[in-house]
């Protein structure tokens, strides 16, 4: 089985973000690190390969994105990835979902995968969408907020999370897997693992290398625009009730979640 795990680069958790106003693009300045879903993505690969249940030849990490996100890579690769693909190209600025999904389909298509693992959303983005997007364009099974999986030959038994409870689901492979933080505790590289990184292959490819039509990518190509921005209306102040008397204060309380029909 070959597995292709989807990394992305993203601001540090400890970052301030902000909306450059002039692109209306988030600001990536500034320390950047992989996105911490991944890391839950690439050691649910690791597991199906130790788990031994069937042979898993190669793990993948891919990923679409400037220069810089080479990093997010050399992490992927120290925590158990074989190799590495880094889409980069300057078409690809300001794609948004559906490009950045059709984009990484097609480096996709051309690794054939078995299996494609996800994180459930990114860091900065939180679209939460690129898996179904990916695999519509694919033509793959796609299951979403994965926290468990059972692997057997030429399929998955797979738990996701749902607001009432979990649904167990079986999918045939080719799938793609966006899994959620839940599914597993992501090790940390060993030094050993860190200095080996760099020597692992990575492949960089442009957008002509892997097929990927030119007017369907980068601000033109994206079928959203981001017309306008603005802040969230600041909070109200809230109502302090000073307790003198507590059975007063409790009528009070009572009042006001009544008001407000929250009893
Ligand atoms: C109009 C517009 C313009 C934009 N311009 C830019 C731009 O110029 N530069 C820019 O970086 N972003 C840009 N974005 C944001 C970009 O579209 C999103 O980052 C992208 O669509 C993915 O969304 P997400 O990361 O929130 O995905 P989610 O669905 O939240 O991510 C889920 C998982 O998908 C995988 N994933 C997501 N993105 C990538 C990636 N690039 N490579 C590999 N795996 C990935 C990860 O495993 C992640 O855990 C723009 C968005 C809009 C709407």
């Amino acid at each position: 089985m070959k597995i292709c795990v989807l990394v992305k680069e993203v601001p540090d958790a400890a970052v301030q973000k902000r909306i450059d106003p002039g692109t209306m693009r988030l600001d990536r300045g500034g320390e950047k690190n992989l996105n911490p879903f991944d890391t839950h993505a690439l050691e649910a690969a690791m597991q199906i390969r130790e788990g031994g249940v069937i042979p898993v030849e190669e793990i993948v990490a891919v990923t679409m994105g400037p220069e810089s996100a080479y990093r997010a890579l050399t992490k992927a690769v120290s925590l158990g990835a074989d190799r590495s693909v880094h889409l980069s190209d300057g078409a690809l600025a300001g794609s948004d979902v559906c490009a950045t999904g059709y984009s990484l389909a097609k480096v996709l298509e051309s690794e054939s995968p078995d299996l494609v693992l996800l994180g459930q959303q990114s860091d900065d983005g939180e679209c939460y969408t690129i898996g179904a997007v990916v695999a519509d364009h694919l033509q793959m099974p796609s299951l979403t907020q994965v926290i468990k999986i059972d692997v057997s030959e030429g399929k998955l038994r797979c738990e996701r999370q749902a607001e009432y409870g979990y649904d167990t689901v079986e999918v045939e492979l080719p799938a793609v897997i966006s899994v959620g933080d839940a599914i597993n505790e992501p090790r940390y590289p060993s030094l050993k693992a860190i200095m080996g990184a760099k020597k692992k292959p990575k492949d960089e490819k442009s957008i002509g290398d892997v097929g990927i039509d030119a007017g369907m990518v980068g601000a033109d190509g994206s079928k959203t625009t981001v017309i306008a921005l603005n802040p969230p209306p600041p909070k109200e102040a809230g109502e302090i009730i000073e307790d003198e008397d507590t059975n007063e204060t409790v009528e009070k309380i009572v009042a006001w979640l009544d008001e407000r029909k929250l009893i």
